[in-house]
């Protein structure tokens, strides 16, 4: 039988970001098919990243001829796929030229060090009836010289020695079985029956990769313990050390890349371990337990889901809290990170106008193409999903007095809902029914469908905690602004009041960086002074009442004014001086910072206890 599609990649020119894939493609005879050609296409996207990324943009040429190696006539049918012209021949040989310098968790990276191909990013595929060929798919890895290995998930089929290669059963498989070749750190230890491979690219001599291993283990286990088991025989952990930023989820393997430097701080560290249990938590919710909407694949178009949030904000809230029961962060520092995503979503405008579903549903053109104007009218699907789901926790467990708690209405979804079908928004509502009552179903329905702020009450005093206000910079939560990596006004010198007390800052509210040595306006949210005087992104700050700031010193100037006062503020906008007239405000004060109650009764205590160590 020779109906699979079989490709051989080399990398000649793997120093130059080049990849040469040849593909040995059957035609399709009788009943259905085309008569005498063959349509072939590369995705548009791939699943888990949700946006159009147009892959077919990076192929620089492309051929095709019959086995024995007469041209074929090639020509485009559409942006994404060829038509070729196959006469008699039973089978085409395509040969493309791909370019792959994007350093990203979706896309293909090929230099001397080492190659990354995403299925749905390298490899076209035969298109039958407008889907991918329901057919085997063969890849034979030929790896550039200083290459000894070559790994995905994807089965191994063939023991040879310097090339690889692997089998999948369908071009989904392809897709959701990335392949690494390179000169990797290989770590490999067994959960529950499970191989577990971590292999981390780059980092030497700074990565601590035996530390590394324990920690994922210990996720690793924690993970079994919550869904009852593992849902693979084997889960490749692709660690790519290559100061890129990000993971992607996939059913026996995740990438990830991240900053060789997160290993010199206890909170890098932790945020790269909370990157690993957020795309191993992804193997169950995401993979296996999705929405209906997820599969099968329109590789061609936007797939929208209302349910994305559950997809993604319940593995954020599970992604830390499985650190601190793992023992990898201890209550303080779980808390911390949980206030800092509440006042993250209670301060960004959009809350008012976006719900969970509405930004799940819109992520392919809103969340995944942010601009300035973003938090405006947007709500992260991530963060507000994350807060849904830890006051859901709290709600089931309030309902059941602690019988039930959001983890076993992930176990009873992971049972009903099988990896062939998915769940529809009304499924979850449902099963937020069975186990905690209607009120609870009603309760999920608003705070997925509606907009405005959450009720923290309960999850506050079931857990026996409190949200104190801090004033920024005070060891506060911090604003999301800076966790995004702006300067934003405020944080710096402590202004006095007549007593001598740190007194609230004069604000502006607006974010900036420093561009080419100038202070520029990156964001303009509404409820600002900045929105109300009509300062506009991209404008240049540079003087307030007639005194130029100093560089970087917007907050330092404004530590001498008053909130309430009116100043002037001279600003560029391409090329031409304006003068806005501008009211300072206070700084709002952070109320988000997260604690435990120190009056929280023994009850209280014993169900934070049980909550944050997995019961
Ligand atoms: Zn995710």
């Amino acid at each position: 039988m020779h109906r699979e599609i079989a490709y051989t990649v080399r990398f000649p020119e793997a120093a130059s970001h080049r990849v040469e894939v040849e593909a040995r493609v059957p035609v399709r005879r009788g009943a259905g098919a085309p008569d005498g050609f063959l349509e072939l296409m590369l995705p548009v996207w791939t699943p888990g990243s949700y946006l159009v990324r147009e892959f077919a943009r990076q192929i620089e040429t492309l051929s095709a001829v019959t086995p024995d190696g007469a041209p074929l006539a090639v020509a485009k049918s559409r942006k994404n796929r060829w038509r070729v012209e196959a006469g008699g021949a039973a089978e085409v040989v395509v040969r493309y030229r791909l370019y792959a310098r994007e350093m990203s968790v979706r896309t293909n990276f090929v230099d001397a060090g080492f190659a990354l191909l995403n299925g749905a990013a390298a490899f076209l595929t035969r298109v039958d009836d407008g889907r991918p060929a329901a057919v085997p798919h063969r890849i034979r890895v030929e790896p550039a010289a200083g290459w000894p290995a070559v790994v995905s998930a994807l089965p191994r089929a063939g023991g040879e020695s310097a090339a690889a290669t692997f089998l999948a059963a369908d071009y989904d498989a392809l897709v959701d079985g990335p392949i690494y070749a390179g000169d990797p750190d290989v770590r490999r230890f067994v959960v529950d029956g499970a191989e577990v491979e971590l292999v981390s690219e780059g980092g030497r001599g700074v990565w601590d990769f035996a530390r590394a291993a324990r920690d994922v283990e210990a996720i690793v286990r924690a993970q079994a313990a919550l869904w009852g088991g593992l849902p693979f025989a084997r889960f490749v952990v692709l660690n790519l050390i290559t100061e890129g930023a990000g993971g992607l989820e996939h059913a026996g393997s995740t990438v990830l890349m991240t900053s060789r430097w997160k290993a010199g701080t206890a909170k890098g560290w932790r945020d790269w371990l909370g990157l690993v249990s957020h795309e191993l938590f992804h193997a169950w919710n995401g993979k296996r337990l999705r929405p209906a909407e997820l599969g099968p694949f329109d590789y061609e178009a936007e797939v929208p889901m209302r349910s994305l949030w559950f997809v993604e904000g319940v593995t954020s809230y599970y992604d830390d809290l499985v650190l601190r029961r793992a023992g990898l962060s201890d209550d303080r520092q779980y808390l911390a990170r949980l206030g800092e995503t509440a006042e993250r979503i209670e301060t960004a405008p959009g809350r008012e106008l976006q719900s969970l579903a509405d930004a799940s549903y819109d992520a392919w053109i809103k969340f995944y193409r942010r601009d300035e104007n973003s938090a405006n009218h947007t709500i992260s699907y991530y963060g507000k999903g994350a807060l849904v789901a830890w006051l859901l926790d709290a709600r089931l467990r309030r309902a059941t007095g602690g019988a039930k708690s959001l983890d076993d209405l992930l176990r009873l979804a992971w049972q009903r809902f099988p990896e062939s079908g998915g769940y529809s928004p009304d499924d979850l509502v449902a099963l937020a029914a069975e186990l905690g009552g209607d009120d609870v179903g009603a309760w999920l329905r608003q705070a997925v469908e509606g907009t405005g702020g959450l009720d923290y009450a309960t999850a506050l005093d079931e857990f026996g905690l409190r949200f104190v206000e801090k004033p920024r910079g005070a060891g506060g939560a911090g604003t999301g602004d800076a966790a995004e990596g702006d300067a934003v006004d405020g944080g710096g010198n402590e202004p006095l009041d007549e007593d001598g007390e740190p007194g609230a800052r004069a604000w502006v509210g607006v974010k900036t960086e420093m561009r080419d040595g100038r202070l520029i306006a990156t964001e303009v949210r509404r409820g600002t002074p900045a929105f109300a005087a009509g300062v506009n992104a991209d404008d240049e700050l540079l003087a307030i009442d007639g005194y130029r700031l100093p560089p970087r010193g917007l907050a330092a100037r404004l530590a001498a004014y008053r909130p309430e006062q009116a100043v002037e503020l001279l600003v560029a906008r391409r090329e031409r001086l304006l003068r806005l007239p501008l009211v300072l405000a206070a700084e709002p004060p952070c109320p988000w910072h997260l604690e435990p109650d120190p009056d929280a009764t023994p009850e209280q205590r014993a169900r934070r206890a049980a909550w944050l160590a997995g019961g």
